[in-house]
């Protein structure tokens, strides 16, 4: 069985940069790029509050950088997805898309999260028919049709703007009375003259025929019901992390969150350490998921160096 000093799953700005201080610290780590190689970034157009980068990068340009990054040095990066893990003893044993058993003397969790839906059954019907939790992915299909975005966060707000650029009206869907998003976020949707925020509506169900997405049904807290017709339906209501794997194992909060020691990346067993949104329901930004990659790395070099 092959045997890693340093392995880190995930391939978001958590993982890459915990990849790039453990490679240059000459800890050869191993890093398996999961499902979404890239993490969640590859799917956000413009980032513009990262440091470094005056004119804004794109998402998926900004996760090629930090992995050529970490390859710079070394890092073995893999396609693989990590679908089993037992950290009852050290060295840990985790398995590769079911068939692959590697151990670890150390590992760094950096899986990110994922984005939440609202759970109706017509939604998973229409889901890649016309149901989709990322406009940057799927808003192009939709040039010049009217669409819906529920959720009143930054990231609604952000794929509202972006989807008013292709499609003709947008409609925000709140179910509070206001948006929770940044002000400058707010005034931007406010500032944009084809989308219409339904405040204090809830989805109903999802309409569709057997081409998809054809509308919505939409129920305000009053009890009044509104249908739209709409082509596109985009969720943008939040993330769960991505934790199934350690259940049982890793100490976690109420929502599945990684519990660390507050201040550091060590988690309840000894060698194992958390990085990123995986661990972060509070801030979730690429600079704060790096920052905490970088954490890891050094938890994980003075740990391998004690042992
Ligand atoms: P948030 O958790 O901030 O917002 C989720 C939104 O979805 C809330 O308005 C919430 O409503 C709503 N919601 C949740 N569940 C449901 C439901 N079942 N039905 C209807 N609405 C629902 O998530 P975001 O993804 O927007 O943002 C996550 C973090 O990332 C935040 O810290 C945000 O600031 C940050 N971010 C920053 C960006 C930037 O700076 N460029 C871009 C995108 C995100 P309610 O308010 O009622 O709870």
């Amino acid at each position: 069985m092959e045997n890693v000093k340093c392995l880190i799953i995930g391939s978001g700005p958590a993982g890459y940069t915990a990849a790039i201080y453990t490679s240059r610290a000459n800890l050869s780590p191993v890093l398996y790029e999961g499902i979404e190689p890239g993490g969640q970034l590859t799917t956000t157009t413009e980032i513009e509050n990262f440091p470094g980068y005056p004119e804004g990068i794109g998402g998926t340009e900004m996760m090629a950088d930090l992995r050529k990054q970490a390859e710079r040095f070394g890092t073995d990066i893999r396609f693989g997805v990590i679908t089993s893990c037992d950290l009852s003893s050290r060295p840990f044993k985790v398995v590769v898309d079911g068939e692959k058993e590697i151990s670890a003397e150390s590992i760094i969790v950096a899986t990110g999260a994922t984005a939440r839906y609202l759970g109706l059954p017509s939604e998973t019907k229409y889901r890649g028919m016309g149901v989709s939790a990322c406009a940057t992915c799927d808003g192009f299909f939709y040039r010049k049709k009217d669409v819906a975005v529920v959720g009143g966060g930054d990231t609604a707000c952000e794929e509202a703007t972006y989807l008013a650029t292709l499609c003709r009206q947008v409609y925000l869907i709140v179910r509070k009375p206001f948006l929770r998003a940044s002000k400058a976020m707010q005034e931007r949707v406010f500032n944009t003259p084809n989308i219409k925020v339904m405040f204090e509506h809830n989805t109903v169900e999802v309409l569709g025929d057997e081409d998809g997405v054809t509308g919505a049904l939409l129920r305000h807290t009053d009890g009044t019901e509104t249908t739209i017709d709409i082509a596109g339906f985009f969720l943008a209501i939040g993330h769960h992390p991505n934790t199934e794997l350690f259940a049982g194992q890793l100490e976690l909060d109420s929502e599945g969150y990684i519990k660390v020691v507050p201040g550091t990346s060590k988690t309840n067993i000894e060698g194992v350490f958390a990085a990123g949104d995986v661990k972060d329901p509070h801030y979730r930004q690429a600079i704060t998921a790096a920052g905490s990659g970088c954490i890891a790395a050094l938890d994980c070099e003075r740990f391998l160096l004690s042992q």
